[in-house]
């Protein structure tokens, strides 16, 4: 094999729910820089044009960098986008705001719902032919915008499975059911491989009786759906981002971090459940 290791194909994991702050590109980055501290090779590709998977990881958005938005228009590889993060085996394809135009010109352009994964194919494949394996990941994190539009379905259709992010407050549950339809159609009709690997609560506040209740509402309606580990509300995750850290690199001790850790570790035992079977 000349010392070449086979490159498998990586988990692809979409962050998404339609809402927005609920917590999606805070689990994008810590959970992705958890699954590195473990020895995973992690991408996080930041779908929002809003940037802050890419801001939170430290990399700097200057308006003519190569992104994730040139990716999905064929204008350059997911090799060519691709920065490190500075967190050992993490890596980030970032967004620029172009991506606020690239619903449009996604719609009259040619395999529009799977232009992201085709380029996440083509990059494993030449991975897999050069033996090089620094874009051999094993783990491949997608940040999807606040919103069901073409970015997030480029998302769906890449990905193996979606975490859902919930903030655990009164209407935590509206929307999801849009989401749980919109997740069915691309499993129907673009993606059958897709399926809901898990809903992460967050921003739960045990001092807060409604919190409480959501979480066990939730819980009551969506089963084993819902990982075991919340995400507490906690001032050290909402600092971070402003430092270009993620929490876990920031204060790893904080509660914040510690539950990402064990998120972490559940999500891997439940990947290797899901590949078993
Ligand atoms: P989304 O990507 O869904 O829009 P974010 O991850 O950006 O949501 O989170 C929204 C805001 O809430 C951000 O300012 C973030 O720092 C903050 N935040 C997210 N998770 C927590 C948490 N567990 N504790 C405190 N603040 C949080
Ligand atoms: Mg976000």
């Amino acid at each position: 094999l000349n010392g070449r290791k086979p490159v498998s194909r990586p988990r692809v994991l979409a962050v998404a729910n339609q809402k927005g702050g609920v917590g999606k590109t805070t689990t994008a980055i810590n959970l992705g820089t958890a699954l590195a501290a473990v020895g995973e090779q992690v991408l996080i590709i930041d779908l929002d044009p809003q940037g802050n998977a890419s801001t939170g990881l430290g990399i700097d958005r200057a308006a003519n960098i190569a992104s994730s938005y040139h990716v999905l228009m064929g204008d350059a590889t997911l090799e060519d986008v691709v920065v490190q993060s500075g967190i050992p085996r993490l890596a980030c394809a970032p967004s620029t705001m172009d991506l606020l135009g690239a619903e449009l010109e996604l719609a009259s352009i040619d395999r529009r719902t799977h232009r992201l994964s085709d380029a996440v194919d083509a990059t494993m494949a030449r991975a897999a032919a050069t033996g090089d394996d620094r874009h051999a990941y094993s783990y491949i994190l997608l940040d999807c915008p606040p919103s069901l539009n073409l970015l997030t379905i480029n998302a769906l259709c890449a990905a193996d499975a979606v975490l859902v992010p919930l903030q655990c407050e009164f209407f935590a549950l509206e929307g999801l059911s849009q989401l749980m339809r919109t997740v069915e159609r691309v499993r129907t009709n673009l993606n059958s491989r897709l399926e809901i690997q898990g809903v992460i609560l967050t921003m739960f506040d045990r001092r807060n009786s409604l919190s409480e209740q959501v979480a066990q509402d939730v819980r009551e309606f969506l089963g084993d759906t819902v990982y075991e580990t919340m995400i507490p509300r906690n001032v050290r995750v909402s600092e971070a981002p402003s430092y270009g850290k993620p929490v876990l690199l920031y204060d790893n001790k904080c509660a914040g971090s510690q539950a990402y850790i064990r998120l972490a570790s559940e999500i891997i035992r439940r990947e290797r459940q899901l590949c078993a079977a």
